[in-house]
């Protein structure tokens, strides 16, 4: 079995100061795949103060060393690319295509991007031509808390890491307990780069123990947090105390609204976007709202989509789903269909229970619910399971309403072929995302949300100044 208890502090594998183990589980087997260590507050301190001390030289590179470094990064990232994908196939059952391609893919998209706007960023500009003795320069926050989730391991972990090192900040990354191997070999690259000693720096842990001692820590100046929307709030009571800088990803219950010149394949494309990565994601769309003159066919079509969805082992190629990651989330998934059921929804496809030949492994089925009021439990808690919800509406007023109808405020969704319409209502979703017609957000556009879904954006060139405070002189000549 993989032993990798070693955090990864100051430019070193060091053993952890007091030993408690966890075994990483492969949500496939059910079965053991590597053993990790729980920091303590004593490790969590070591890597906050290694951060702070490197930060005195880091926090004055230059944007070129920046550049070179990441560069290096990014070259062997590629190289690493096949073992970054064994790793998440094996610490949370991405199946071998969907984990190569997007979840090893975005890593590398996002760092790509990231580069190529540190080189664009002006670090120091002019006011304006009105005022020329004001300078306004950009500088990093400082030390960084990096706390990461297990859905989407690789890409939630390169949008903090490489911003925070562009930035000029150092760094202390917690990955997700759950699903920690793929971090764990980004340190490893990060060593390899050869970026100074201490500027980044990985403990493994839990949230009640090391999540806290690292939120709490006085010598941290920022966080950024991506998870559940619990975990955030009380990450954000700690960061109060002392005026942390706070960067927060959390949940989302999309609404999809397919209106009834939506093109042909949007029904589908709602559906598969949901059950994608098991329905694992913040911004699925898990509620489709369907205007009632194409309700009937939708509900037809969705149960058939459904019903032949295939779920399988993720070692094998193709474009089927794995398991949800653990046995806690397995059995959350299975109390809110049931849920679903006491509450009156219809259910047209999947179900309680694992599919047919899946004995091992944390199997949900696809699920469809017709009949769905927004106001019933399935509408309103984020599942973090392949289970889509479908309302139906009347009017494109009853459609946002619906929509906002929310705590989340992530992604939205709208399908409709009336560009004027697209326009209207993408205005008035609050939401920090709108995704029309199966476009995609680009992998450099701001990513983030409104209300519940969070405080401040990731990617592209936001998320790069997300890491950068900024500093006003007058006087400069
Ligand atoms: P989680 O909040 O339980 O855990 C996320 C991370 O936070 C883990 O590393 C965990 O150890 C740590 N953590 C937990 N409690 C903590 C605490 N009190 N203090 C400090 N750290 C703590 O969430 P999860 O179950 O791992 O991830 C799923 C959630 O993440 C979902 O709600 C999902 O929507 C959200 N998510 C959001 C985005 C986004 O960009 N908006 C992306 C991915 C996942």
């Amino acid at each position: 079995m993989l032993e990798k208890k070693n955090f990864y502090i100051n430019g070193s594998w060091v053993a952890p100061k007091i030993p408690n183990d966890i075994e990483v589980i492969n949500p496939a087997t059910e079965k053991s795949c590597a053993v990790i260590s729980l920091a303590s507050k004593e490790d969590v301190n070591d890597a906050v103060l290694s951060a702070k001390e490197a930060f005195k030289t880091w926090g004055f590179s230059t944007k070129e060393d920046r550049v070179a470094l990441l560069e290096t990064f990014y070259t062997l990232y590629k190289k690493r690319w096949n073992d970054i994908t064994d790793a998440i196939i094996q610490e949370m059952g991405a199946p071998k295509d969907f984990a190569s391609k997007l979840q090893t893919g975005t890593g590398a998209s996002h760092t790509k991007s990231f580069i190529k706007y540190l080189k664009e960023f002006e670090f120091e500009r002019p006011l304006g031509d009105h005022a020329k003795d004001q300078r306004i320069l950009y500088e990093p926050k400082g030390v960084c808390a990096l706390i990461t989730p297990w859905n989407w391991p690789m890409n939630q972990v390169c949008l903090k890491v490489i911003p925070a090192l562009a930035a000029g900040c150092t760094m202390v990354l917690k990955p997700s307990e759950l699903a920690p191997l793929s971090a764990i070999i980004l340190a490893e690259l990060i060593d390899e780069a050869k970026f100074p000693n201490g500027v980044f720096n990985l403990v493994n842990g839990d949230g009640a123990t090391t999540g806290d001692a690292l939120t709490s820590h006085p010598d941290v100046n920022m966080i950024s947090f991506t998870g559940s929307t619990r975990a955030g709030a009380l990450i954000s009571q700690n960061a109060a105390k002392d005026f942390k800088r706070v960067s927060l990803e959390l949940g989302g219950k999309g609404a999809n609204i397919v209106f009834k010149d939506a093109d042909p394949e949007a029904i589908e494309r709602g559906a598969l976007r949901c059950f994608r990565n098991s329905g694992q994601s913040c911004n699925a769309p898990t509620r489709m709202l369907v205007e009632k003159s194409l309700y009937s066919e939708a509900i037809e079509r969705l149960k058939k989509f459904a019903n032949e969805f295939k779920v399988d082992d993720p070692n094998k190629e193709g474009d089927h789903i794995g398991p949800v990651i653990s046995e806690n989330q397995f059995n959350k998934i299975q109390s809110l269909i049931k849920k679903g059921i006491d509450e009156g929804a219809n259910l047209v496809a999947g179900g309680p229970g694992k599919p047919e030949g899946l004995k091992d492994g944390y199997y949900v089925k696809p699920t469809v619910f017709a009949d769905v009021n927004n106001s019933m439990e399935i509408a309103r808690t984020e599942i973090f399971g392949p289970v889509l919800s479908v309302i139906p509406f009347e009017t494109e007023e009853e459609a946002i309403k619906i929509a906002n109808d929310t705590d989340y405020g992530l992604t939205n969704y709208i399908q409709t072929q009336d560009n004027k319409k697209v326009q209207r209502v993408a205005r008035k979703l609050r939401s920090g995302m709108v995704d029309v017609n199966g476009a995609g957000i680009a992998v450099d556009a701001p990513f983030g949300g409104y209300k519940h879904s969070g405080i401040g954006r990731e990617a592209g060139k936001e998320g790069l100044t997300e890491f950068l405070e900024v500093k006003s002189v007058g006087g400069w000549n």
